[in-house]
């Protein structure tokens, strides 16, 4: 019988592995020596941000104290940026521990979504246009800068 209480194990092969390698392109938001934060390409509201630590861990139960400080201060800039760029207050922070609550990448990521939770989208269904994934991404790149 599977063990529901056991979390999967990290596979090295993950697709946000992948983009901290630089095998696959992203559009990048910010990145610092610990975290990196890039556009969502299956958005559940435009301006959909995603920030992962630079760590192997598959959720918060692997997330160690440094990474986890890292992530909120980097969901910080990012929540700022996106109040500026985006013009609103309300900006939904989620995350998901484990396929039973729907998580499908299995490397830790926090969802920045402009919107309210009542208005959200469906969860990573619809492929968004590259142009304006790399033109949002720039304006709240900008916007961390300054
Ligand atoms: P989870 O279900 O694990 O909480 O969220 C995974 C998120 O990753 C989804 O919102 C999904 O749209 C996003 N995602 C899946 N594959 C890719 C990809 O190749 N690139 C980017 N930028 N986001 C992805």
């Amino acid at each position: 019988m599977t063990d529901i209480t056991q979390q999967t194990a990290y596979d090295d092969n993950n697709i946000f592995a992948k983009m901290l390698n630089g095998d696959i392109p992203y559009h990048k938001v910010y990145e610092d020596d610990k975290t990196l934060a890039f556009m969502d390409i299956m958005p559940q509201a435009e301006g959909h941000v995603l920030v992962i630590p630079k760590q192997k861990a598959v959720d918060l139960a692997d997330l160690e104290a440094k990474y986890a400080a890292a992530v909120l201060m980097t969901c910080k800039k990012v929540m700022q940026a996106q109040r500026q760029v985006f013009e609103r207050e309300g900006i939904t922070q989620m995350q998901l521990n484990g396929a039973q609550a729907g998580q499908t990448v299995f490397h830790y990521h926090v969802h920045l979504i402009p919107s309210s939770i009542h208005e959200l989208g469906r969860h990573a269904v619809t492929q968004a246009d590259s142009d304006k994934l790399a033109d949002m991404a720039k304006q709240l790149a900008t916007a961390i800068e300054n």
